[in-house]
């Protein structure tokens, strides 16, 4: 059994090595995952010890023996969540609760050891604190979280490693789309699937994008933005992007999301965005959707806007749908209405100018 008892954890913070000055030149244009703040966080697992010397210090690289397990059989597992700045210039996490528990059953189905929700939340506290001079100003601008843990023993053989490594990085980031969201054109994969029933498609776990990059490189020779995937049985339903969940927005008003099914992954912005439609009073539907009836409804008109939606995209518009042999506008390919309405309303509540119903907005 692994020791899940640890709840509180004294951090061991290290002094700020010596980036600073050149802290505000690299914030002016952070662009996407290319700058990292100067600390990380590091928790270690052993089955005999549990969880263990948990703490925070100067990022930097990492040592790991040829025969470390990940390297070999991929038992690795991440998660992407976002700290923003707040109009009194204080620092906010947006449902971190969220991720620790996909974090966590993540790790379940990958037969690692489960981190404390405790812990995974105290981390990402404790690392925002100490590098919140990192969290970029700006409309779209914020600081992205990538807490990971992969099996760290050295041994070479098909079991459940009983050494973990837990760690946390974080890196500015600047609008995924300067100037508003334009909208994006998807290829639909033919070949490839995503996930199969009893897969680890609701995982989030490395091995799922190492397996989506063969069909994310097709649709880029394509020309298209991203790939969307259909599911493994049939073929023929709608089940996700590569990195993002979708949503259909009909003409009388309603929306439709691929229902969670454990082929896909179950988005925190997927959930926040059913929950602000629901508010509003809007019919949502989380239900199978035919890719032949996206082609068909877009074409008749009864299909108004499709999106995409996820942490780093935040609500991206899709414009067009490609694939062998097919090739269809939604609405007039731009963003639509309600799509723009639902991107502005869950920005305002992550940013803090808006209020905040469900106590999603957690204030360091
Ligand atoms: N699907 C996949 C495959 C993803 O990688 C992501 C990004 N984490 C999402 C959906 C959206 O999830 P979230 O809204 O929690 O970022």
């Amino acid at each position: 059994m692994h020791d899940t008892t640890i709840l509180d954890y004294e951090f061991e913070a290290h002094p700020q090595p010596v980036t600073a000055g050149d802290r505000e030149s690299l914030l002016a244009n952070p662009g996407f995952g290319k700058i990292f703040t100067d600390h990380m966080v590091v928790i270690r697992y052993s089955a005999d010890r549990g969880w263990h010397d948990a703490r925070v210090q100067p990022r930097g690289p990492i040592q790991i023996d040829p025969a470390c397990a990940v390297l070999h059989y991929a038992q690795e597992i991440f998660e992407g969540l976002k700290a923003y700045r707040l109009p009194d210039n204080g620092a906010a996490l947006f449902r971190p609760a969220e991720n620790a528990r996909r974090f966590r059953e993540s790790a379940e189905r990958m037969a690692m050891a489960p981190l404390p929700e405790t812990m995974f939340l105290s981390s990402i506290r404790e690392l925002v604190r100490v590098d919140r001079d990192w969290i970029p100003e700006g409309e779209g601008a914020s600081l992205y979280l990538r807490p990971f843990m992969f099996a760290s023993e050295t041994f070479l053989g098909v079991k459940p490693a009983s050494e973990y490594l837990y760690m946390v990085i974080a890196s500015p980031a600047g609008a995924y789309f300067k100037g508003g969201a334009p909208s994006v054109t998807l290829w639909t994969s033919e070949h490839y699937t995503r996930a199969a029933r009893g897969g680890t498609g609701a995982a989030k776990c490395g091995g799922n994008y190492a397996a989506s990059l063969v069909a994310q490189a097709e649709a880029i020779r394509e020309g298209c933005d991203q790939v969307v995937f259909l599911d493994a049985v049939e073929n023929r339903f709608v089940e996700e992007l590569g990195g993002m969940n979708v949503f259909f927005v009909f003409e009388d008003g309603s929306i439709q999301t691929p229902p969670l099914g454990g082929t896909i992954l179950p988005g925190i912005t997927r959930d926040s965005l059913l929950t602000l439609a629901r508010d509003a009073g809007i019919v949502v539907r989380e239900a199978p959707y035919r890719m032949q009836d996206w082609q068909k409804d877009a074409e008749s008109g009864r299909l108004r806007e499709a999106f995409a939606c996820g942490t780093a995209a935040v609500v991206t518009p899709i414009g067009r749908v490609r694939g062998r042999g097919f090739d269809f506008t939604i609405g007039n390919g731009g963003p639509g209405l309600l799509t723009e309405q639902l991107r502005s309303q869950l920005t305002a509540i992550q940013r803090g100018t808006a209020a905040d119903p469900h106590g999603w907005v957690e204030r360091l």
